[in-house]
């Protein structure tokens, strides 16, 4: 029940600025964002790779409102490749990126968020990595897929989300799952209508299983972004019937939630891919986590309380 309100609340800039000055607040966000500069995080990633993690890197930030933010995420982006490179940590690190912080709901966004990501992917592939397209809210997804078809001409690694409790997933993960391609598939982290979207928790994962089913038969790489046990050890079977060899695949957490079961993963030989944030503008990512696991909310509060 809490879910949809914390969501709906990841929207008002008023729950945004109580939440940012309240008491507490930075003790649970340090929980889930890496740090506030690339200089925070170098130390992590070094730290996840000497355990064997591989990692994707967002610099958070989303939904920003003028062309010069826009310009800055790029840039951001750009700095931080800039350093992976001088630090030999290319091949360790690939980037996530989220279309709405480069400008796409702007005016002429889809062409300035185009603009905006296709220099970070290039300087990516520069220093042997890669960049995935995060997915956001249903309304954004035909922009965020048109983007990815058009980078995939130049650079065919770049890969994209997509989100089992959308009714269009299906549809899209047979599109998707082409050679060369990459796809994470996640359960979805939005408030979504019943129009667009499944509402029952066990049927969204019952999508999620026909949706891995598809990307593991397929041809591309499948990227299992999952902290579910149960649908971990599903992949797990589905590669096997599909003859995949352990590299053919990988699975994806994030930084903070589930570390002993990333640790054991690796350990296994799987490559396990810890989705690592980072950066000043948490809010919105910070809610997200909060309303997908109510014991996060109270801890929360607690903290608050405390203070
Ligand atoms: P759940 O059923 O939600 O969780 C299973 C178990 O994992 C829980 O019982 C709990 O033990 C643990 N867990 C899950 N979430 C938390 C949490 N926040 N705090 C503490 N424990 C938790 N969503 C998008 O819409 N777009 C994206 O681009 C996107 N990228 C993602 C990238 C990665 C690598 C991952 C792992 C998730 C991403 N998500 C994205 C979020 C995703 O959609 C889900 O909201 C999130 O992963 C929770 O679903 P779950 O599969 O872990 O299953």
């Amino acid at each position: 029940m809490l879910g949809p309100v914390i969501l709906a609340a990841s929207r008002s800039d008023k729950m945004r600025r109580f939440v940012s000055a309240a008491p507490g607040t930075k003790q649970v966000v340090a929980r889930f964002i890496a740090g506030e500069s690339v200089n925070d995080v170098v130390p992590i990633v070094q730290d996840l790779a000497a355990r064997g993690l591989e990692v994707t890197l967002d610099v958070v930030g989303e939904d920003i409102t003028t062309v010069e933010q826009s310009y800055a995420a790029r840039d951001a982006y750009l700095e931080l490749i800039g350093r992976l490179k001088e630090l030999g940590l290319g091949t360790r690190a690939e980037m996530s990126v989220k279309l709405s912080m480069f400008g796409q709901s702007l005016d002429n966004g889809h062409e300035l968020a185009l603009a905006n990501v296709r220099p970070v992917v290039a300087a990516a592939a520069e220093i042997g990595t890669t960049v995935t397209l995060d997915a956001e809210d249903h309304t954004t997804l035909d922009s965020m897929f048109a983007i990815h078809e058009e980078l995939r001409k130049d650079f065919p690694q770049t890969g994209c989300v997509i989100q089992a409790y959308l009714f269009r997933t299906e549809d899209d993960a047979r599109r998707l799952a082409a050679a060369g391609s990459r796809v994470r598939i996640v359960k979805g982290a939005y408030k979504e209508p019943a129009e667009v979207a499944i509402q029952d928790k066990a049927e969204i994962d019952k999508a999620y299983v026909r949706i891995m089913k598809i990307l593991m038969d397929g041809e591309g790489y499948p990227m299992i972004g999952s902290h579910d046990p149960r649908l971990i050890s599903i992949a797990q079977e589905l590669a096997r019937r599909a003859g995949r060899k352990l590299d053919e695949y990988e699975f994806q957490m994030l930084y903070g939630i589930r570390s002993e079961e990333q640790n054991r993963l690796a350990a296994e030989g799987h490559r396990m891919r810890v989705y690592t944030a980072y950066g000043t503008d948490w809010y919105g990512y910070f809610m997200r986590r909060l309303a997908e696991k109510p014991a996060n909310l109270l801890f929360f509060v607690r903290s608050m309380l405390t203070k």
